[in-house]
């Protein structure tokens, strides 16, 4: 680093960050509080975001004595007003109210909502320069190139808070990517890893629910158990990280331990190790280049004993396939694939979609999607917006079929 960074490094610690959390009532949003809990004068909370838990998003509120706390429901708004009565913060309701919270000067903007709805939030919080701690992969997955441009052109530090991708960011440390042979991103498995195709036949939310490791928000849980949670990842790093498509792999892992290895030129492999907990990534991306104190579990590797790898199976788990494809094909199949894989998760959880189906009806989708030459090169945000929302209409008609 040079003298001058730090000198940078010095002078920001030196004052409390500013920090707003984008999705704080969700897993990822309540691990970056219970940090913010531990480490007392080191933040203070601008805005404060959820969708339609009022009550929970006021109590953060009061807390952490955020300035602002902001519902996308706008029909929750009263609840969230008498939630907040008798404070100073200041409350607001809907999507673009959502986009001004995260436009509110922060030095640091913590993008956790979940899914596709976090695309117009997040890139405001792009748009603004000042750092973005990025949970919310699908606004890579669906906008990546017009993302990273809008990054570069505002000159905002985008830091991976996906554990991957943290764990990458930290093995790479700078390096030139002409030396990078390959990024491998490990998967838990889910908790299916072991299962006979047959038996997958009949696999109930509940069942897909119960994740070995992680504890996160369902959305993200049915897609680790999928596997297309690591598809969305792989997407995620192609635009993350600059070594092209081919340099990136995945292997399970079903310890969740390493997090990911990055193998040099030379022979080197390197690899990020911490336990299975958000806390640790959200703390490097809150801290760096710095390190923050996180509570969580230390590793004891005597006590593991031993950490296992084996190579995905996409035959049992083809979602992996279906994504790394769309890699493939580029322009707006990744963000046909993220919207379908939307409305096939959420349909497989209401109990219209059997397990199986949903990698099926996500790759229906992006058929139809190419057919009708919905699948072209975005050049703007509402492009991709415009794609998300036929692919939605497409799954939905083509869910018909499975029902
Ligand atoms: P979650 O479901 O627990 O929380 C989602 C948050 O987003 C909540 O605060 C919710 O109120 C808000 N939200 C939901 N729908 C919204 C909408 N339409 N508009 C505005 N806000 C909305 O999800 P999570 O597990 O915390 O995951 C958040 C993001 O982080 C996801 O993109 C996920 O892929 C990513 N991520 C999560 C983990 C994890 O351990 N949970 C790990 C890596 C990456
Ligand atoms: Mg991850």
């Amino acid at each position: 680093m040079s003298r001058n960074a730090v000198a940078k490094v010095r002078e920001n610690s030196a004052r409390p960050m500013r920090l707003t959390v984008l999705g704080a009532t969700g897993s990822v949003g309540k691990s970056t509080l219970d940090l913010v809990s531990h480490s007392p004068g080191r933040f203070e909370i601008v805005a404060l975001t959820a969708q339609s838990n009022a009550r929970e998003l006021a109590a953060l509120a009061r807390l952490h004595n955020a300035k602002l706390a902001v519902i996308g429901d706008e029909k929750c708004l009263p609840d969230l007003r008498e939630a907040l009565a008798g404070t100073s913060i200041l409350s607001a309701a809907g999507a673009d109210a959502l986009v001004e919270a995260a436009l509110m000067p922060a030095d640091c903007v913590l993008a956790a909502i979940v899914g596709a709805a976090g695309l117009r939030p997040t890139f405001a919080a792009a748009s603004r320069g000042g750092r973005v701690a990025l949970a919310n992969k699908e606004c890579l997955v669906s906008a990546g190139h017009v993302f990273t441009a809008e990054v570069a052109r505002s000159g905002a530090e985008l830091l991976p808070v996906d554990s991957e991708h943290s764990a990458a960011f930290q093995a790479l440390a700078g390096a030139n990517p002409d030396t990078i042979e390959k990024i491998v991103l490990t998967a838990s498995g889910g908790p299916f890893r072991t299962w006979q195709r047959e038996a997958l036949e009949s696999v109930t939310p509940e069942q897909a629910l119960k994740h070995p490791n992680w504890s996160m928000g369902s959305k993200i849980t049915i897609d680790s158990a999928t596997l297309m949670n690591k598809g969305l990842e792989l997407i995620e790093a192609f635009h993350l990280f600059p070594v092209g498509v081919d340099a990136l792999d995945c292997i399970v892992h079903p310890q969740s331990v390493v997090h990911c290895l990055v193998s040099y030129v030379d022979g080197s492999v390197l690899a990020q190790l911490g336990a299975p907990d958000m806390r640790t990534p959200i703390a490097v991306a809150l801290a760096w280049p710095e390190r923050m104190v996180a509570p969580t579990a230390k590793l004891d590797l005597a006590k593991l004993g031993s950490l296992t790898f084996e190579a995905p199976d996409e035959e049992r788990f083809p979602a992996l396939r279906v994504a790394r494809e769309a890699l493939h094909r580029g322009d707006t199949a990744p963000a046909v694939l993220n919207a379908a894989n939307e409305i096939a998760v959420g349909a497989f959880l209401g109990g219209k979609l059997k397990f199986l189906d949903i990698a099926n009806l996500v790759e229906h989708t992006l058929e139809i999607a190419e057919r009708q030459g919905a699948i072209a090169p975005a050049s703007s945000l509402d492009d991709v917006l415009a794609v998300d929302d036929c692919a939605r209409q497409l799954a939905e008609e083509a869910l018909q079929r499975y029902v």
